[in-house]
C-alpha cells in the first residue's frame, strides 16, 4: 500500500480551519446566550461547533485512506444530537413538516433555527454541506457498502423530490387551515410524527440503496430538502474547484463521487463545480493523486448540471465526451 496514504498529516494549516470554525460557533453561542438570556443557545451552538471542528480536524489530519471517517464523526455527532436531544428529549418535530408548522405559527425553536441556518441561509456559504456532514438519515446509510454508485442516475426520478416537498407542504397547510389543527409544542404527538417520519426515511433509504446499489439514492430521488437547498447552493461562496494545470485526467474524482457529478466537464469549461447536487463530502479532494482539487471561495453560478446518467459508462480518458456548453 502507498505509504503516503497511511501517514497522518499534522501540518499547522490543518488546524486553522477547525479553530476558525470553533471560534465562529462559540461567538454565536455566547452572543445569543447573552442577548436572548437563554442557555439553550450556548449549549446548542457550542456543541455543533465542537462537532464540526472535530470532524474537520480529523478530515485534515487523518491518513488519506481513512480521511472520510472525519466526516462521519461530525455526521454522527450532529445527527444523533438532532434526533435524540432535540427530537426525543425536546419533543420537537425536526422533519420538514415540523419546520413548516413552527414557521406558520411564528415559533422560533430548535427546528426553525436549524432549517433557517443550516438548510436555507447556510447554503449560500457552504452549499449542501449539511447533506455531506450532518444529515442523520445518511449518517446510517453512508455505512452501507454502495458508496460509489456503479450505475449513473435514473433520469427524471429526481423529480419525485419536488412531489415530496409540495406534498409535505400541502399536508401541513391542510392540517392547519382545513382541519384547523395546530401542533402542541413539545408534545408526544410532535415526537411521534418526527420518529415515524424518520423510520419511513430509513426504510425507503435502505431499500433504494439496496436495489440501486447506491447509498445516496435517498438524496437523489426521495428527500425533499434539496428542493430548497439547491436554490442557495447554486450561489454558494465555497465550491469545489479543479486546477487544470495539475489534473492528469485520471477521472478518479468522478469515479468516487457519490452524486455522479462529472467534475471534469466543469474544469473543461473553466468553471468551478457548479452542480447543486454536490454534497461537499470531499471524497474527490482526497482521492485526487495530484492534489488538483480543493475548495475555493468565489461568486459564481450556472444552470448546467453535468451528471452521469444510467447507461453512460464511468469516465475514462478514452470514452469521455466533452461538453462545455455551460
Ligand atoms: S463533487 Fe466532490 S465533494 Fe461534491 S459530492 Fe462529488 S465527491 Fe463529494
Ligand atoms: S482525480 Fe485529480 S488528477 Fe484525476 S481527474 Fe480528478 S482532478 Fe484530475
Amino acid at each position: 500500500m502507498n505509504k503516503k496514504n497511511q501517514e497522518w498529516n499534522l501540518q499547522q494549516k490543518n488546524f486553522v480551519l477547525p479553530v476558525c470554525l470553533l471560534l465562529v460557533f462559540l461567538t454565536i453561542a455566547v452572543t445569543l446566550w447573552l442577548t436572548k438570556d437563554n442557555m439553550f443557545y450556548l449549549f446548542n451552538f457550542s456543541y455543533i461547533g465542537i462537532s464540526i471542528a472535530l470532524g474537520t480536524l480529523l478530515t485534515g489530519i487523518l491518513p488519506k485512506r481513512i480521511k472520510q471517517r472525519g466526516r462521519l464523526v461530525t455526521q454522527f455527532l450532529v445527527g444523533s444530537y438532532m434526533i435524540f436531544f432535540l427530537g426525543v428529549y425536546g419533543k420537537e418535530n425536526m422533519q420538514m413538516e415540523g419546520f413548516f408548522f413552527y414557521l406558520f405559527i411564528g415559533v422560533f425553536i430548535g427546528a426553525t433555527i436549524h432549517y433557517l441556518v443550516a438548510k436555507i441561509g447556510g447554503t449560500l456559504i457552504f452549499g449542501r454541506g449539511w447533506c455531506g456532514y450532518a444529515c442523520w438519515t445518511v449518517a446510517i446509510l453512508d455505512l452501507l457498502p454502495w458508496k460509489q454508485p456503479k450505475e449513473g442516475r435514473i433520469r427524471h426520478l429526481s423529480w419525485f423530490r419536488y412531489i415530496h416537498f409540495f406534498g409535505s407542504l400541502g399536508l401541513v397547510l391542510y392540517v392547519m387551515f382545513v382541519l384547523q389543527k395546530t401542533p402542541q409544542l413539545e408534545s408526544l404527538e410532535e415526537m411521534y410524527w418526527f420518529l415515524i417520519g424518520n423510520v419511513v426515511y430509513y426504510i425507503v433509504g435502505f431499500l433504494l440503496a439496496f436495489f440501486l446499489k447506491d447509498n445516496r439514492a435517498v438524496c437523489k430521488y426521495f428527500c425533499p430538502i434539496p428542493v430548497v437547498q439547491k436554490i442557495g447552493s447554486r450561489f454558494s461562496l465555497l465550491k469545489i474547484e479543479i486546477t487544470q494545470s495539475k489534473c492528469v485526467e485520471c477521472f478518479a474524482c468522478e469515479r468516487v463521487c457519490p452524486m455522479d457529478i462529472k467534475l471534469l466537464d466543469y474544469m473543461y469549461a473553466g468553471k468551478r463545480v457548479l452542480s447543486t447536487e454536490c454534497i461537499s463530502c470531499t471524497a474527490c479532494i482526497h482521492v485526487c493523486p495530484t492534489n488538483a482539487i480543493d475548495y475555493t471561495a468565489g461568486f459564481d453560478a450556472g444552470l448546467a448540471e453535468y451528471l452521469r446518467y444510467k447507461g453512460e459508462p464511468i469516465a475514462t480518458r478514452k470514452n469521455r465526451k466533452i461538453d462545455i456548453s455551460l
